[in-house]
């Protein structure tokens, strides 16, 4: 999609800080993080939510989240066969949610204690 902003970033077109990319998957730094980690991942095709890419293509869903926690290895959030310290994954659906770009992307938000219930 020629006017979505994370397709112009895949195509190269803007600039990302790329962490981690697998044929299917594009992970790269958050512009605003919230935590001393935050790392966005996404399906390099177009799909505007979660369940949008459930409904359509349920593989890559899991190859994304699977990309999610390489990142979260790679960033030192766990270890192979460990979950410390730790790291919270989060999309968002819709306007209620906070969703402001509508291609589905994972947030990796990791460095930090995170609070629960999130506001
Ligand atoms: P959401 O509000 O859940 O849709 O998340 C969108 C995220 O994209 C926000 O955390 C933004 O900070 C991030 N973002 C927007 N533009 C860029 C960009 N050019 N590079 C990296 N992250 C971006
Ligand atoms: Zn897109």
């Amino acid at each position: 999609m020629s006017d979505c902003l994370f397709c112009r970033m895949i195509a190269g077109e803007i600039p990302a800080d790329v962490v981690l990319q697998t044929d299917r998957v594009f992970a790269f730094r958050d512009i605003n993080p919230q935590a001393p980690t935050h790392v966005l991942v996404i399906p390099k095709e177009h799909h505007a939510t979660v369940g949008a890419l459930a409904a359509d293509d349920a593989g890559l869903l899991g190859e994304v989240v699977a990309g999610a926690h390489a990142v979260a290895l790679q960033e030192g959030l766990v270890t192979d066969g460990g979950a410390e310290p730790g790291y919270r994954l989060v999309t968002n659906t819709g306007p209620q949610a906070g969703q402001s770009v509508h291609h589905v992307h994972f947030h990796v938000l990791g460095g930090r204690r995170m609070e629960w219930p999130p506001g």
